[in-house]
């Protein structure tokens, strides 16, 4: 039995980013993970679809790692080990039915020149809150630092001030699309960015999260690592075990042993035991924590109660397509160079799907997200061929029914017919945008939510953002009204991950908050 100070339940980007950065400062860490590969939701393979195809197999953009305190932080150790980003000027563009599009650059005066005045209006008028904003989303909201940014937001915008910003921070996508710019067509290229944040278009505070992307993309393009995101898994690693700390798969924790209140190791499914003398961090949803990993005598009834009520968002579904040309957009020649095309009607379309999924009904005109990670990185495919890597996030769980009325969904099961008879839909729609497309695949390989959630069960019923993000499980709330923040009712024992506070994505949050945390409680300790 070797010990550790910290030990990771779990090896996404939070527990990456978190022993880096404890290992740094001279933790022996050891990240404990069920999978045969490191990452969670960043998983690279070579060959999903054909050979000499580099695929990201689940998440695949790094802007909020790029923008993130944890890669500001271990950014030099990164560049050391060889890890580079990739850019673009040209983060995001829609594509309507009619064959035109809308687009959105890093350039703030072509933006303004193509979406209107009201564009700059909105930009200038986020940067001055900015640091709140932002603050908001990287600051552990229920501590004294969450007190410093409420009284610095008081400071700074007045007690009225204050109010009017927090009432419009709650506004709908579809409000604050409507209220800010007159043409439609704006509403159509940042509507399908709510998806992204878990939200949809008529949900509260959507209107805030929307206007967060669109100004965070003019502000950070689309970056992606050269070669794909399993290169910053093994950078993270190799950060962690130059410090003397560990890394291990195929190791599924089981359970978190409990001594007087406090947490002090963990037991694997196989029956080792690996103690933890400081801390045990739990990168795992609020259900496996207080479910399953603790003791039924180790979890306050009440406590138990609450993080069961936790609940789950719609489900995803993820398409890879190997292709041996590049792309033949109908219209702007910019989009073949956009990693990130939507394919909607609008604004009234995405709420429509969203709205039809909600119901458990596959959506009869989902929003297609096209993503196009060989318009940055061209090392992912041979020369003169391209991939797609494809996302749906208005896809039901347990589908009841289809909101086109033409694919019988059975009991609801995602069965391999049902999985590509959807997806044989998705690639109509792509067609119809782009002449030739069918001719050109070389090979489809989709994932459904029950695959989704077969390969991560931090993400029940396919639920990529690990938990519903609706106003009253964010921020302050998440995971739940009445858990808040990271730091649980036992000593030693620390909730990180997508299902808490600040979510989803790859900013590594979480991980981060509480590293910082853990660092920050040795220092007061020292004589
Ligand atoms: C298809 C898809 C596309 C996405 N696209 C993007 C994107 O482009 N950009 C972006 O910013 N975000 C994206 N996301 C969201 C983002 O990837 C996740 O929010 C983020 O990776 C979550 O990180 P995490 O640290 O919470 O852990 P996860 O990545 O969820 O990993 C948790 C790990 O813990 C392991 N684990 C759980 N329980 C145990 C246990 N008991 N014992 C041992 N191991 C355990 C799991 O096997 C898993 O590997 C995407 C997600 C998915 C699924």
């Amino acid at each position: 039995m070797s010990g550790y100070d910290a030990v990771f339940v779990g090896s996404g980007i939070n527990s990456l980013a978190g022993a880096a950065l404890l290992a740094k400062d001279g933790w022996r860490v050891c990240v404990l993970e069920r999978n045969d590969w490191l990452g969670g939701a960043i998983k690279t393979v070579d060959g999903l679809t054909a050979p000499g195809f580099r695929h990201e197999v689940f998440s695949s953009w790094h802007p909020l790692w790029v923008g993130s305190p944890a890669y500001a932080e271990l950014k030099p150790d990164l560049d050391r080990l060889g890890l580079e980003y990739l850019n673009t000027d040209l983060p995001t563009a829609t594509a309507f039915p009619d064959g035109t599009s809308a687009h959105l650059s890093t350039d703030g005066a072509v933006n303004a020149a193509e979406l209107g005045d009201a564009w700059q209006r909105q930009f200038d008028e986020f940067m001055a809150a900015a640091d709140i904003a932002f603050g908001a989303l990287g600051t552990e909201l229920w501590s004294t630092q969450g007190l410093s940014l409420g009284r610095r937001a008081y400071k700074q915008f007045g007690r009225r001030g204050l109010v009017e910003f927090a009432g419009h921070s709650l506004r709908s996508a579809r409000d604050w699309l409507q209220d800010t710019f007159p043409d439609e067509r704006v509403h159509g290229l940042l509507a399908p960015w709510v998806l992204h944040t878990g939200l949809g278009p008529d949900q509260a505070m959507s209107g805030f999260m929307t206007q967060v992307i669109a100004c965070a993309l003019q502000l950070g393009g689309m970056p992606v690592p050269r070669g794909g995101g399993a290169n910053l898994v093994d950078a993270l690693a190799t950060i962690v075990r130059g410090a003397g700390g560990e890394l291990r798969t195929e190791a599924e924790v089981e359970q978190i042993l409990v001594s007087e209140g406090k947490a002090t190791a963990v037991r694997l499914a196989g029956g080792e035991t690996i103690p933890a003398s400081r801390a045990v961090l739990a990168c795992v949803t609020p259900t496996q924590l207080y479910g399953h990993l603790l003791g039924e005598g180790d979890v306050p009834a009440g406590i138990r109660e609450r993080a069961l009520r936790f609940r789950y968002g719609r489900g995803e579904m993820q398409i890879h397509i190997a292709m041996n040309e590049l792309p033949r957009w109908r219209g702007d020649d910019r989009l073949a160079r956009t990693p990130i095309v939507h394919l909607t009607p609008g604004l009234n379309g995405v709420s429509r799907a969203v709205n039809e999924a909600d119901r458990g009904l596959l959506p009869a005109e989902a929003t297609i997200v096209v993503g196009q990670p060989t318009a940055v990185d061209p090392s992912r495919a041979p020369e003169g061929r391209w991939i797609l890597w494809i996302q749906l996030q208005e896809v039901p769980s347990c589908p009841i029914g289809d909101g086109a009325g033409e694919l019988d969904v059975g009991d609801g099961t995602w069965t391999e017919a049902l999985r590509e008879a959807y997806a044989d839909r998705i690639q109509a729609r792509i067609a119809a945008q782009a002449p030739g497309f069918d001719a050109s695949i070389l090979r489809r390989v989709t994932y459904s939510p029950a695959d989704i959630e077969a390969a991560n069960p931090n993400m029940p019923g396919g639920d990529i953002y690990s938990g519903s993000c609706a106003l009253d499980q964010s921020l302050i709330w998440r995971p739940r009204p009445g858990l808040p923040g990271h730091r649980t009712h036992l000593g030693g024992l620390w909730h990180i991950g997508a299902s808490t506070h600040p979510g989803p994505g790859l900013g590594a949050g979480s991980g981060t908050l509480v590293a910082k945390a853990l660092l920050r409680r040795r220092l007061w300790r020292r004589p």
